[in-house]
């Protein structure tokens, strides 16, 4: 190690953990990623990876690795009950997006990481974190650096413990996702959301032979919140995927409730807060580890070259954050949209989508995230 060398210690070996670490690696950086889990694994589904995520893993070698996992989508289309197409785009430019099994990225991730140097060390409980740089294990061992991130997710126990103020809540959605072993229903590369009252059901391919189901519905839905899957009642809302549902219902699945995190700020002294546990937001724009690898990157940007890792902290939650901040506040209403939308209006639902499909102004609000870094003076390149 040179005397010029940093070194950084980050709790959580997620996506946001992981993907921190492999750029700070790559920046010169000396790196350990403690994961409390025995192993790095994620959950059984598939995950949206769209432009800002892309703009910023390319630069890694990470899309070339995960490519041959995953698929690149050419449409996204919304249909209604009546399996009438009433929002469809073409998945170019910076609306391109690839979808892959969640643990082929996190296995590249962690893969290339190790490749920088970074020491992932697995089994390892982070139990506190001080802002003057030191992360404490729960065996008490501490673990000094110039930068100490907390990656450690949504209900993150750490940010709480650098006194930054901020709040986890449930919302009232429910998610199933599915993952399942065949390409029979995804054809044609187009991920399809078939909307009916108010549940959702989202399919895509998610590599050469996987398809990626979730099926959205509230809370208060018993028939729709029933594992395995309860085709009968599935059926009566989308009829035109009987198919699909006798092979979800014999499927393996995870329910999660939808859920928001709002905090004050995203640092304090020499820690940074990153990912879900800075911006946990409900996933309907599929931007959740969009918004972590694309922060994670600014991050790396704002602290290179620079004594004074606090100052550098705050600017670059100066910089970046309004992306995150506005991206929370569409997924959110997206959410509301499809879940609270008043059933005497239901026949300007459909309307509503479609507006979507005409109004520049709008879809460009709601897809601020996929454009990300370009909206700031960090950009995607360094
Ligand atoms: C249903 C659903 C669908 C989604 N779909 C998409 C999508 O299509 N596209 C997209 O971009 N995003 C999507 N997201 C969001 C995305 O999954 C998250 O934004 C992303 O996983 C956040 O990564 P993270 O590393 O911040 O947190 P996490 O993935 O939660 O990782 C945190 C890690 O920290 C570890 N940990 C926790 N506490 C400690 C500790 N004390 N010490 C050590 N380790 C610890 C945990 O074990 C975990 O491995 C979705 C989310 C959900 C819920």
């Amino acid at each position: 190690m040179t005397t010029t060398q940093r070194h950084a210690e980050i709790a959580g070996g997620g996506i946001g953990g992981l993907g921190l670490g492999m750029m700070l690696a790559a920046d010169g950086w000396t790196v350990r990623v403690h994961e409390r889990s025995p192993e790095i694994r994620e959950v059984g589904a598939g995950l949206y990876i769209k432009n800002n995520s892309l703009r910023v893993l390319e630069q890694y070698g990470v899309v070339e690795e995960l490519e041959p996992h995953g698929t690149w989508l050419k449409h996204r289309r919304v249909r209604n009950a009546e399996g009438r197409v009433i929002n469809e785009h073409e998945t170019v430019g910076h609306r391109r997006c690839l979808v892959t099994p969640r643990q082929a990225l996190v296995d590249v991730l962690a893969s290339r990481a190790r490749a920088y140097g970074v020491e992932v060390v697995t089994g390892s409980h982070i139990a506190g974190i001080e802002a003057g740089g030191a992360l404490i294990d729960a065996a008490g061992k501490r673990y000094a650096a110039d930068l100490v991130v907390a990656a450690d997710g949504a209900r993150s126990r750490l940010r709480n413990a650098l006194g930054i103020k901020g709040s986890f809540r449930e919302l009232d959605t429910l998610i199933d996702r599915f993952l399942v072993d065949t390409r029979s229903f995804t054809q044609d590369d187009a991920t399809t959301e078939h909307w009916s009252g108010r549940r959702r059901i989202g399919i895509t391919p998610s590599g050469p032979n996987q398809s990626y189901v979730y099926v959205v519905m509230p809370r208060g839905d018993a028939p729709g919140a029933r594992l395995p899957l309860d085709v009968a009642s599935w059926n009566a809302s989308h009829p035109f995927l009987k198919a699909e549902f006798d092979i979800l219902s014999q499927a393996p699945s995870t329910q999660y409730p939808y859920a928001l995190v709002k905090v004050d700020r995203w640092s304090e002294g020499k820690a940074a807060i990153v990912g879900d546990c800075a911006h946990g937001l409900p996933p309907t724009l599929g931007q959740g580890a969009g918004l972590t690898l694309m922060n994670s990157y600014a991050l790396m940007r704002m602290v290179q070259g620079r004594a004074d890792i606090p100052a550098a902290l705050r600017e670059w939650e100066k910089t970046v954050r309004f992306i995150s901040d506005s991206t929370q506040r569409w997924a959110v209403r997206y959410d509301w949209f499809s879940r609270q939308w008043p059933s005497s209006l239901s026949l300007l639902k459909p309307l509503v989508v479609g507006a979507f499909q005409h109004s520049k102004y709008l879809t460009e609000k709601l897809r601020m995230a996929d454009r990300g870094l370009d909206l700031t003076p960090i950009g995607f390149a360094a």
